[in-house]
């Protein structure tokens, strides 16, 4: 078991604690309200570092990286881009046509990322009146 920083730790713990997808600046505040202030920078490495380590994943949006926890299933996400609300899905026949696709050229693939962009339900509903 890798030894972590009490900082890095800590970050950790907040990712671990819930699902949601944080970005950097969520959890700078989420530390500080933690009594664990730290710069932006540091939580920036700190992410970093535990992403290398695999102890938390990722997704890139289009402004900016979120972190969620590792020990999730495999899953996607499609993003609201009116409130930015995250929903998680997992498509088997897309699973398998991506995997299709990739064999197609001859590609061994070694995992994928597939973000959907478009309006919430809440937010098509505004939208529509
Ligand atoms: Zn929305
Ligand atoms: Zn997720």
């Amino acid at each position: 078991m890798v030894k972590l920083t009490t900082q890095r730790q800590a970050l950790l713990d907040i990712i671990n604690a819930s699902h949601r997808h944080w970005d950097a600046d969520e959890l700078a505040r989420a530390m500080s309200d933690a009594g664990q202030s730290i710069g932006i920078a540091t939580v920036y490495r700190g992410l970093a570092a535990l992403e290398s380590q695999g102890l938390i994943d990722s997704i890139q949006l289009a402004d900016k990286k979120r972190y969620e926890r590792a020990d999730k299933a495999h899953h996607d996400h499609m993003v609201c881009t009116e409130c930015g609300h995250i929903e998680e899905f997992s498509h088997q026949t897309i699973e398998q046509l991506q995997l299709a696709a990739a064999h197609e050229k001859g590609f061994t693939l070694t995992g994928h990322q597939l973000v959907m962009f478009g309006l919430c339900r809440q937010c098509a509903k505004g939208s529509e009146s």
